[in-house]
């Protein structure tokens, strides 16, 4: 039998482990401590880790868990990120053997201009790309990548569990809230996420299907959004990047 689960790591990072009950396979991990301690405490061998970008609170276990496990370690193309096993583009697939398991890779740029995604068995693994009812900031890339980048996720079912790299859920809400009011889904889902906070539950996996109906970053089609973009940069019919591009500025400058 397949698990998943997020282990919490750093201040608000998620390491998202699969294990068959004697092997795992472990995304992001980029503190190897608490990977470490589960892994013993459950009896099992990491057989292989996936990143998704090349920041040190993704990257930083490589080096350690590569040597003790030797794990083969998939990642983008970036000489930044260490102990890399096999490189991979938007394109390709990742087969692993214990636990078994598939993965399409999604080019995913925006966040940086590296960022990958993984999709298989019904979840996503998205990194710093979407969180939820929120996405992370562009650091290297521009709101038309991005654009494209959330584009190729929304194309995937309503039901893929989305996965992502940080528990930041309850501001990201606190911001939507503030462009995005009337979004009756939004407030329903901040009743929610706020009852599993209380009680040091994770609000992640979300589904895509929450997101598209919650999630700003993900709504930049949606008549309410360029309708909050025109208002935000003072002109008419901004193109979906655009939209994009002015809930980007509203949230850094939320953000402060
Ligand atoms: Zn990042
Ligand atoms: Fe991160």
């Amino acid at each position: 039998m397949l698990t998943l689960i997020p282990l919490p790591a750093f201040e608000d990072n998620y390491i998202w482990v699969w294990h068959d009950e004697r092997h795992a396979v472990a995304v992001d991990p980029g503190d190897p401590a608490p990977l470490i301690a589960f892994l013993d405490a459950h009896g099992l061998t990491l057989t292989a880790i996936l990143i998704t970008h090349h920041h040190r609170d993704h990257t930083g276990g490589n080096v350690r868990l590569r040597q003790r496990y030797d794990c083969i370690i998939y990642a983008p193309d970036n000489p930044r990120i260490p102990a890399v096993s096999r490189v991979l583009r938007g394109g390709d697939s990742v087969d692993i053997d214990g636990p078994a398991l598939h993965f399409d890779v999604l080019a995913t740029p925006g966040h940086t201009l590296d960022h990958i995604s993984y999709v298989g068995h019904g979840s996503l693994f998205c990194g710093d790309t979407v969180f939820g009812c929120g996405s992370g900031k562009l650091f290297e890339g521009t709101p038309a990548m991005m654009a494209a980048s959330l584009d190729a996720i929304l194309a995937l079912p309503d039901a893929t569990r989305v996965c992502c790299a940080h528990e930041y859920t309850l501001s990201n809400i606190d911001f939507a809230k503030t462009i995005d009011g009337g979004n009756r889904a939004l407030l329903e889902r901040e009743r929610t996420d706020r009852a599993s906070r209380a009680r040091n539950a994770p609000t992640l996996p979300s589904t895509l299907g929450l997101e598209k109906a919650t999630n700003p970053f993900l709504r930049f089609h949606e008549p309410a959004m360029t309708a909050f973009a025109s208002r935000f940069l003072n002109r008419p019919n901004p193109a979906p990047d655009e939209v994009l591009g002015a809930i980007r500025a509203a949230k850094d400058a939320w953000d402060g």
